[in-house]
């Protein structure tokens, strides 16, 4: 009895929540459309949602059967929800920081690291990469999948891989009997062999790509901020690790060398690239590698790095120094047609602040449409998701952004999005 009541109360649920989802389509009149892939917004569009699923694109206000939800966006800009390709969600720019790493606990980070991430899909961004924390950014994709916690979709790397001392070494600064050796477990890793370890280490730990440095960083505390960290050979042996795993690979890179051994060794993306000359651009075009610029990282370290303590002594002249040379060299890499890819480095400065990378670039030169596809269509492309993300078109997923007004005549606007939708959800309206 039990039995056959629990199997006909399971066919009710089933039959009922099939007919509840093919009613439930939503109707989103979009005053006007920028969907990714055309060269100007249409006017007077009417997008149609089930479910996750975008499965209609109109022209006009359609007017829906009894039963559909409408959503008025008539005196709005609707778009694909923006893709950030560089934010660490476990951390946020504060002078304690660095203080900070010996006495925060891991459900700390994970505490603060849902408010960051909450904050990000509040201003417009559906999907990120996140490029780099201790692993609890792996939690964090799981607990947003979940529904548990509000964010973006996340690709995260879990712990990025570094050479000893090198940008990532996970204990740079610590007092040296804390130090230790850490190795390809920690994201550390020397020779061939332990790079290919180090990968398989993320890999199991749930990783969607695999992150290195292959040359130094600004805010490491370490003396150089751009000699190459790596060699050619231990580069190679991450990239086909990765591959054979189904992961691409991103590369932190400020200085030429460790640039052009990455991209030489198949990179996916080079992250940063601030000394870029014209035969790593050369390179990048013949390989079709990825440059992904964040400025606003750029800026925001030389700004903070004018505040006295607020960085390390050694990190204080790496930003000043590097911060302020980023956008003369996006505007050049634009120029010469490298493919680009909308990435902020948020984190690096305050979560939720991505937009303000849509101003650089424009600033820099670049058309306000075309920074709107490298955060959208671009970006998909970078990750491999175009057939479900970065446009808004019939069989893609659910994720649209909207502002009030013209992004295209004042791509500030971006600054201030007033619906997100993410997989047929609404979040903010
Ligand atoms: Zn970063």
């Amino acid at each position: 009895m039990n039995k056959l009541f629990y199997a006909l109360a399971t066919m009710a649920l089933v039959a009922f929540s099939g007919l509840e989802s093919m009613a439930q389509k939503t109707f989103l009149h979009c005053g006007y459309l920028i969907d990714g892939l055309k060269d100007k917004a249409q006017p007077e569009m009417t997008v149609v949602i089930e479910g996750n699923k975008i499965v209609a694109v109109e022209k006009g206000y359609t007017t829906p059967a009894a039963g559909a939800k409408v959503i008025d966006l008539k005196n709005q800009t609707v778009m694909p929800g923006f893709m950030d390709m560089h934010v660490h969600f476990e951390s946020e720019t504060s002078p304690t920081a660095y203080a900070e790493a010996l006495s925060l606990n891991q459900g700390t980070i994970a505490f603060r690291s849902v408010n960051y991430a909450e904050k990000t899909l509040m201003a417009g961004f559906t999907t990120v990469r996140d490029l780099g924390g201790s692993g609890v950014n792996v939690q964090l994709r799981n607990a947003i999948n979940q529904g548990l916690v509000k964010g973006p979709r996340m690709l995260v790397v879990g712990k990025a891989i570094s050479a000893t001392g090198g940008h990532m070494d996970p204990t740079n600064n610590y007092r040296a009997d804390l130090q230790g050796d850490p190795g390809p477990a920690q994201g550390v890793a020397n020779g061939p062999d332990e790079a290919r370890k180090a990968v398989r280490y993320q890999y199991k730990n749930g990783a969607d790509l695999i992150k290195i440095a292959s040359t130094g960083g600004v805010l490491s505390v370490a003396k150089d901020g751009s000699a190459p960290q790596f060699t050619e050979e231990e580069i190679r042996a991450i990239v086909e690790t990765a591959r054979d795993l189904g992961l691409k690979v991103a590369v932190h890179a400020h200085g030429a060398e460790g640039m052009k051994r990455a991209v030489r060794a198949g990179v996916t993306s080079v992250e940063h690239g601030t000394l870029m000359d014209e035969e790593t651009m050369k390179l990048m075009k013949k390989n079709g590698t990825w440059y992904v610029p964040t400025l606003t990282a750029g800026k925001s370290v030389a700004d903070s790095a004018k505040i006295k303590g607020y960085y390390p002594a050694l990190v204080t002249p790496k930003a000043l120094a590097i911060g302020p040379q980023l956008q003369g060299t996006f505007a050049k890499a634009y120029k010469a047609g490298v493919k680009i890819a909308f990435g902020t480095d948020a984190g690096v400065f305050m979560h939720g602040k991505n937009a303000k990378e849509f101003e650089y670039m424009v600033e820099a030169g670049m058309p306000p449409m075309e920074a709107i596809k490298a955060a959208t269509v671009s970006a998909a492309e970078l990750i491999g998701m175009s057939e479900k993300l970065g446009a808004v078109e019939k069989g893609k997923l659910a994720d649209l952004v909207a502002v009030t007004g013209d992004p295209i005549k004042d791509i500030k606007l971006l600054q201030q999005i007033k619906f997100v939708m993410k997989d047929g959800v609404v979040y903010k309206q």
